[in-house]
C-alpha cells in the first residue's frame, strides 16, 4: 500500500510526545547540528521565537560536562511542549493534502522528511501517524523517507562508551513533578529516538 497522509491532517507538526518515558519531559523535533543555524535563520526572517535544546550527547568519559552534542531538538511553541513553530496556522492556505502548511516545507529538518518512518529494516511507521491508525503500515512511496532516515542514522551513528539523553523539563502541567530536566546517561541501542 502506497503512503498517503491524511487529508486535512497536521497531527505530526502539532502533537509531541513523552519520549522514552515521562520523566524525559516531550521531545521535539530531531535537529542535526548541522541544520541548527539554517534553522535558526528561517526562524529569525519569520519572526518566530525558537527553542532548541539539546537532545543527544556522547562522552569518552562519564562525565555530563565533557558531552558533545549529536543532536538538538526544536521544541514546540506551546507551554505543554506542542505545536512546531513553523506550522503556519494563521492562514486560509493549505498543504497539497490540506493540512496546515509548514513555513519551510522545502527546507524542513530531516526528520521531519523521514516521519512516520522510524525504521527501515522492516520498514517501520510510527502507529501514532493518522495514517497509520487507519491503515496500519505502507511499503510504497517511502523513497524519500528512508533516504532522510538513512542520513539521519549515519550522522548519529557513535561508538562513543557514554551516550546521554536531554530531559527537556517540558510537558503537561499535571505531569511536571515526574519531569526532569538536563542530561541522562542513556542505553546505547536507544541513541536514534
Ligand atoms: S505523517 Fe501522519 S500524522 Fe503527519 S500529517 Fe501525515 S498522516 Fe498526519
Ligand atoms: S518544520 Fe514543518 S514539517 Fe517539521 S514539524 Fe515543523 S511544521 Fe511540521
Amino acid at each position: 500500500m502506497e503512503f498517503r497522509c491524511i487529508q486535512d491532517c497536521s497531527q505530526c507538526c502539532i502533537e509531541r510526545e513523552y519520549y522514552p518515558e515521562k520523566r524525559f519531559g516531550k521531545i521535539g523535533v530531531l535537529i542535526l547540528p548541522e541544520e541548527k543555524e539554517k534553522i535558526k535563520q528561517f526562524a529569525k526572517m519569520n519572526k518566530l521565537d525558537l527553542l532548541i535544546l539539546p537532545r543527544i550527547g556522547i562522552s569518552n568519559k562519564k562525565d555530563p560536562t565533557l558531552i558533545e552534542i549529536l543532536a538538538f531538538q526544536m521544541m514546540g511553541k506551546e507551554k505543554n511542549g506542542n505545536l512546531c513553530p513553523f506550522l503556519n496556522t494563521d492562514t486560509d492556505k493549505r498543504s497539497p493534502h490540506g493540512g496546515f502548511p509548514c513555513r519551510i516545507y522545502d527546507d524542513r529538518p530531516l526528520a521531519c522528511k523521514t516521519y512516520p518512518l522510524i525504521k527501515s529494516d522492516p520498514m517501520t511507521l510510527d502507529q501514532k501517524c493518522k495514517f497509520c491508525k487507519e491503515h496500519k503500515t505502507a511499503d510504497e512511496n517511502l523513497d524519500s523517507e528512508i533516504e532522510s532516515l538513512l542520513k539521519i542514522k549515519n550522522k548519529m551513528n557513535t561508538d562513543a562508551p557514554f551516550v546521554w539523553r536531554y530531559a527537556t523539563g517540558i510537558g503537561e502541567e499535571e505531569d511536571k513533578f515526574q519531569i526532569k530536566t538536563g542530561w541522562i546517561l542513556e542505553e546505547c541501542d536507544k541513541i536514534m529516538g
